[in-house]
């Protein structure tokens, strides 16, 4: 059986001990092994790392992005096969592959302007003879832990802009669908990339204690769900690390009583239901305002929730694959119990579906719950599955105090054609990504993405400006060259200008 291997120091290395299984979640079968790293092969990643980051803090940043310019070639390059990758291990739909790969190169893109971002600030004349400037330095080796569904994309918020920034990287992929991150971490070398800047350790908590008790590593980025998330942080920061560690979400849409609803329900059933809702921006909460147009949303939803095409994600023109593992299946099926017995209505049951020539593959069916109250667990939890919940309330206040009052905070968005709503809501919900008709407000690469709550464990977002910020650290020097026939007396007050 194919094994899928750590890349370090621009090899690939085989795992000395323990294997995970990969699934192909579309036929229910193991398709190959992911090697665990233990303590001695991380070491060999950190190390190479280390040694490697001497040469490249001193490479100039034009020669840096000049490895990212050909890396996003490749990447478009081999798109087919990095789409067929994802879909074949995570299950969602090669189109929707593609789209989180096209969001990946954005952020290529976006690193290639490292010679732009890195300029910093310079001041002449501060004082007598005097130049002052910063100087955004790297950290050194840095570390990114990723979670399984966005298998290119996450991995690409971090660390192409990490590297044009100076360090070097370690990445700890999700060992459920590791092969394209793998691949694709493989481009990067092609590309030209120095031996040791990027490594990649598949791995389990062993793996990623190990980078959290590292003294060599000087920051964590990690993306995964909230318990994990706080747990990074709180360890990395306690060992004085810089730590962003983003974490799980319930996004919330509010439909406005003079909503587009056609418009509004196409949006919905693409953020609901698109990779089988396992997207950390899925929209998961629908909040009504008013009964009436909570029922004609019903009405809208129902039919085109029960005509979604669903099947192998590797097979083209379908809407939604399978969950990813048999668990995460197991858990979407229990949470819909569960809501049925807490007295949701509901609308459409997914829990049966079956797909021809795909009998043992993890699906579950489009799902919709209306009259779903703030204490059931379908309301609460992340189900991170194809289910909708429609919440009924009487006022725009009444939605957002709900909004405020929830655990997480990662997106939300409203959908209305009342300026005056849109701006208020904009203004005082407390979610970090806000859409305004737009029900997957992801921002693009040159804006950084975070979520406010327990969405987020730490000070900066990710990728973007923020990204920048999170991956150097600013110096600031101050310069005098004093001229040669002056000579300056001792000065005891504090220096000023005054
Ligand atoms: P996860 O937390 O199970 O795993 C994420 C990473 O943490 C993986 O690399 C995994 O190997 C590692 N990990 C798992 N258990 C660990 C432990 N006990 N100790 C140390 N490391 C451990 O998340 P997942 O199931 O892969 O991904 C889905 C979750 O990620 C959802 O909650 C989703 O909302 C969240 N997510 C959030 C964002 C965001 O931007 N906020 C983006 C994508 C996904």
């Amino acid at each position: 059986m194919t094994i899928v291997n750590h890349l370090i120091n621009g090899e690939l290395i085989a795992g000395t001990g323990r294997t995970a299984d990969v699934f192909n979640p579309s036929i229910g079968a193991v398709s190959k092994q992911v090697a665990l790293a233990d303590r001695a092969t991380l070491q060999l990643a950190i190390d190479s790392a280390k040694a490697a980051f001497p040469a490249w803090r001193n490479t100039p940043p034009a020669k840096r992005a000049q490895i990212m310019f050909r890396f996003k070639q490749l990447l478009e390059q081999h798109e087919a096969t990095i789409a067929k990758l994802i879909s074949e291990e995570h299950g969602k739909t090669i189109e929707d592959a593609v789209g989180e790969l096209k969001r990946g190169i954005e952020n290529v893109e976006f690193a290639c302007a490292a010679p732009e971002i890195l300029k910093g600030e310079y001041s002449r004349n501060v004082g007598p003879n005097i130049d002052a400037w910063s100087d955004m330095q790297p950290l050194g080796v840095v570390a990114g832990i990723t979670p399984f569904n966005f298998p290119a994309m996450v991995p690409l918020w971090m660390y192409p802009l990490a590297i044009v920034c100076g360090n070097c990287f370690i990445l700890k992929p999700s060992e459920r669908d590791p092969s394209s991150t793998l691949y694709i971490a493989q481009l990067l070398i092609e590309a030209g990339l120095p031996k040791g800047v990027l490594s990649v350790v598949h791995g389990d908590k062993e793996a990623v204690d190990g980078l959290i008790e590292s003294p060599d590593v000087k920051a964590l980025s990690f993306v995964g769900s909230t318990p994990i998330a706080e747990y990074i942080y709180s360890e990395g920061t306690k060992r004085g690390k810089r730590v962003q560690a983003l974490g799980g979400a319930k996004n919330h849409a509010v439909l406005m009583p003079d909503a587009d609803l056609d418009n509004a329900v196409s949006a919905l059933m693409g953020a609901a239901y698109g990779s089988c809702g396992e997207r950390c921006m899925a929209i998961s909460v629908v909040v009504c305002v008013g009964d009436q147009i909570a029922d004609a949303l019903v009405e809208k939803l129902t039919p085109q929730i029960k005509a979604l095409k669903i099947g192998a994600g590797t097979q083209c023109g379908l809407d939604m694959g399978p969950l990813v593992t048999a668990a995460a299946r197991d858990k979407v099926k229990g949470y819909i119990d569960a809501g049925v017995a807490q007295g949701a209505r509901l609308v459409v049951d997914g829990r049966d579906l079956v797909v021809a020539g795909h009998e043992d593959g993890y699906f579950v069916g489009g799902t919709l719950f209306d009259k779903v109250t703030p204490e059931m667990t379908i309301y609460t939890d992340e189900i991170f599955g194809p289910v909708l919940c429609i919440v009924r309330v009487g006022s725009l206040e009444a939605a957002m105090q709900l909004i405020n009052d929830h655990e997480y905070g990662n997106g939300t968005c409203i959908f209305t054609r009342d300026g005056e709503a849109a701006r208020l809501f904009c203004d005082e919900i407390e979610v970090g990504m806000v859409g305004v008709n737009v029900p997957l407000p992801v921002p693009v690469s040159y804006h950084s993405f975070g979520g406010w709550k327990r969405s987020l464990f730490g000070d900066l977002h990710a990728y973007g400006p923020d990204g920048v910020r999170f991956y150097t650290r600013k110096k600031a020097i101050t310069q005098r060259w004093p001229q040669r026939a002056s000579h300056e007396a001792a000065q005891f007050a504090f220096p000023s200008n005054g």
